[in-house]
């Protein structure tokens, strides 16, 4: 849910400010604030006049466009009364912020992690202060973020961090990486989601490249050879293995996980859904050590899927994408929640 379109967080590298989002005014200044987004949600929420039932899963209440948790939720407070509106309707919510402003609604999210469950998430894009002060300038320094997932976990609260945006040549170091899964480990965070940072033409290159000019001029011949002509803004494949494989060396060292442990999801999702989202994982794992694997594809399928996987258990090699080993551990999967390969792999 993005409750906020725009963000006075105005981190140099957010994708939220790219044309594609269509978000309006000066990215960093102005912010829409969607006032009625509660009662639409009680509405969308009602059973009463629903044909079918809502899919079981987290609410992720994070802002692609916008910080759920930015300045101006403490004046509107759409954030704690979605939070309020999710709990009084029993769904589990994973929250995404960068703001230590999160802290204040610790009451509501203990109350919905009792119900079923809440997972707090903290996005970064490197654990040092004086990077983030001049590509994150009005967030809350990684400091503070830290102690705030630490302050959750002390509540009991399942977390993560998002290593996300690395920033090319600049955080995205050895070094810089296992820093930041260093401190995500002394805190005991449950999970680490890793990723490189995209710059799609226009206003979100136009507004990096502004700040790398001034900062780092000596990088921006680098950062042209990376980031080719391309719709989504991605770097080179090249590149993003790169940097996959030194967070896949450096989360092995840490022993920390790489996507959501299957417990904290496994009495949340559909059958069908758990399965999805092992097997995606499964091609993950795969990937980030160079390899590749149908897993991805398989997932796709059963996606398109209307009926329950445990009432074709018998005809499940007729799905694209699944052949004897993946049968084999969607099997597993069905009747334990849990795989083998998988925890091999994780
Ligand atoms: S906090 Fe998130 S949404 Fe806000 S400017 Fe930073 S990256 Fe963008």
């Amino acid at each position: 849910m993005n409750l906020y379109r725009g963000c006075t967080h105005n981190c140099v590298y957010c994708d939220g400010r790219s044309e594609s989002y269509r978000v309006d005014g000066v990215f960093g200044e102005a912010v829409a604030v969607k006032t009625n987004a509660v009662e639409v949600l009680r509405r969308e929420l009602k059973p009463i006049g629903r044909r079918a039932k809502l899919k079981p899963s987290y609410v992720m209440l994070g802002g692609g466009v916008g910080d759920s948790y930015q300045p101006v939720e403490e004046k509107y407070q759409l954030s704690r009364r979605t939070l309020q509106l999710l709990c009084e309707y029993r769904w589990p919510v994973h929250i995404l912020t960068k703001s230590t402003l999160i802290e204040r609604d610790l009451d509501i999210i203990e109350h919905i992690n009792q119900q079923n469950r809440a997972i707090v998430s903290f996005s970064f894009s490197s654990t040092n202060d004086e990077l983030s002060a001049v590509f994150e300038p009005h967030v809350p320094p990684p400091t503070e973020r830290l102690k705030t997932l630490a302050f959750f976990k002390r509540n009991g609260i399942a977390c993560g961090m998002f290593l996300l945006p690395v920033i090319p040549f600049i955080t995205d170091t050895p070094e810089m990486i296992a820093e930041a899964l260093r401190k995500a480990h002394e805190i005991g965070v449950d999970f680490v989601i890793f990723g490189g940072m995209t710059l799609k033409n226009g206003r979100q290159k136009e507004y990096f490249f502004s700040s790398l000019r001034d900062k780092h001029p000596e990088l921006l011949a680098r950062y042209e050879q990376i980031y080719e002509e391309n719709k989504w803004g991605q770097a080179t494949e090249e590149y993003y293995s790169t940097i996959n494989s030194i967070f896949n060396e450096m989360s092995r060292k840490y022993k920390i996980a790489r996507r959501i442990p299957p417990a904290l999801y496994s009495n949340i999702l559909s059958e069908n859904d758990f399965v999805i989202v092992m097997l995606e994982h499964l091609d993950y794992f795969l990937r980030l050590e160079g390899k590749r694997s149908s897993f991805g594809y398989a997932a796709y399928a059963i996606s398109k899927l209307n009926k329950p996987l445990s009432t074709v258990k018998n005809t499940l090699t007729e799905i694209k994408g699944v052949g004897g080993k993946t049968e084999k551990i969607i099997l597993e999967i069905l009747e334990t929640k849990n795989s083998a390969y998988y925890n091999s792999l994780r």
